[in-house]
């Protein structure tokens, strides 16, 4: 069983990992907004840290959480992790230099990518469903 994050655990980690300031292989690529998993980002480089999801992912809603019209794919796209699809997300720490990551695989059947975003504070907002 992963460790169930709560918000005020997911901001934590969010800050310590925004205070890290070595140069990490893990940010060769910006990953400020969602992005298909980089290769250059090995498997073993990351170690999960918690889950997000609280529910069941059949449960688990599809809605987003855009109040200032940003999209999935924006990079200021606010991470509300009651919403699609931080409500399913794992949270990821890199081995290397304490960066934390959240990640979860888009799509089924025919359609998998596994995605991830550099976890931070802000935006970060604990908006209710
Ligand atoms: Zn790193």
């Amino acid at each position: 069983m992963s460790l169930l994050l709560d918000y005020s655990l997911l901001h934590e980690l969010a800050t310590r990992s925004q205070a890290v300031s070595t140069a990490c292989s893990c940010v060769n690529r910006s990953l400020v907004g969602w992005e298909s998993m980089p290769v250059s980002l090995p498997e073993e480089q990351l170690r999960e840290v918690g889950t997000l999801a609280h529910v069941a992912e059949e449960e688990a809603t599809f809605s987003e959480y855009h109040p200032d019209n940003t999209r999935y794919w924006s990079a200021d796209a606010p991470i509300a992790p009651r919403y699609f699809p931080y409500n399913r997300c794992n949270v990821y720490e890199c081995v290397e230099c304490g960066r934390c990551f959240l990640r979860y695989t888009e799509g089924g059947g025919y359609f998998v990518d596994r995605r991830i975003r550099l976890l931070t504070a802000s935006p970060m907002v604990d908006a209710p469903l």
